[in-house]
């Protein structure tokens, strides 16, 4: 593999470890897809874990101005799922810490473990698995900004753009991989339906 891996390894990557999966699918808010990806199922064996964080890490240090204040910098998830990226990234660019958010249930608002504060200026690198929706993302990008800190670029392993994803530009956007799933916004509208094809559910 690639000291940054291409677009083709993170997919086999994917695809070997059951992260990528072909079907049908329902999300959450409705949409179906045919493929869907839990990058969680990738990052469960460590040399894999490594070698994308580390493939990430390589991108942001490209950043001049990420590069000149990394021994500053807070490399922050907005869950669970974007701490094995969060700890690799850090580790690779030396950064000064990690932490993440939580959220009690998907209608209450994200927040941060008790006496974890920002300092002032506080220089982030938002990390995460995966950007599909953004929803937690812009939240959490919004409650950095709100105590004070400041959102210096956004990092995932792999980006799943839906026709709802928002547009973090001009903030500096790196990823590994692309992947373009087919998406409809209901039942209705979707052909694999049309085509009865057996329907999962998904939980995120
Ligand atoms: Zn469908």
């Amino acid at each position: 593999m690639h000291l940054v891996p291409t677009q083709e390894e993170v997919v086999v990557l994917l695809e070997k470890t059951g992260a990528l999966r072909k079907g049908h699918f329902e999300y959450p808010n409705g949409l179906h897809s045919d493929e869907y990806l839990q990058v969680a199922l990738a990052m469960r064996y460590f040399q894999y874990q490594k070698a994308l964080s580390v493939g990430l890490s390589r991108l942001v240090r490209a950043n001049p101005e990420i590069r000149a204040s990394v021994s500053e910098l807070s490399v922050v998830a907005p869950a669970t799922g974007g701490l094995p990226v969060a700890y690799g990234v850090c580790e690779a660019l030396r950064a000064h810490q990690v932490y993440w958010a939580e959220q009690e249930s998907e209608n209450e608002p994200l927040h941060f473990r008790q006496y974890l504060e920002q300092v002032p200026g506080e220089k982030v690198l938002l990390v995460d698995d995966i950007l599909r929706s953004g929803k937690k993302l812009t939240e959490m990008k919004r409650l950095l900004e709100s105590k004070g800190a400041e959102v210096v670029g956004l990092a995932v392993v792999v980006y799943q753009p839906t026709p709802r994803t928002p547009d973090f530009s001009p903030l500096p956007f790196y990823y590994l991989a692309k992947l373009d799933a087919r998406y409809y916004a209901d039942s209705a509208s979707c052909d694999l339906c049309r085509h009865g094809v057996t329907l999962e559910k998904v939980w995120v």
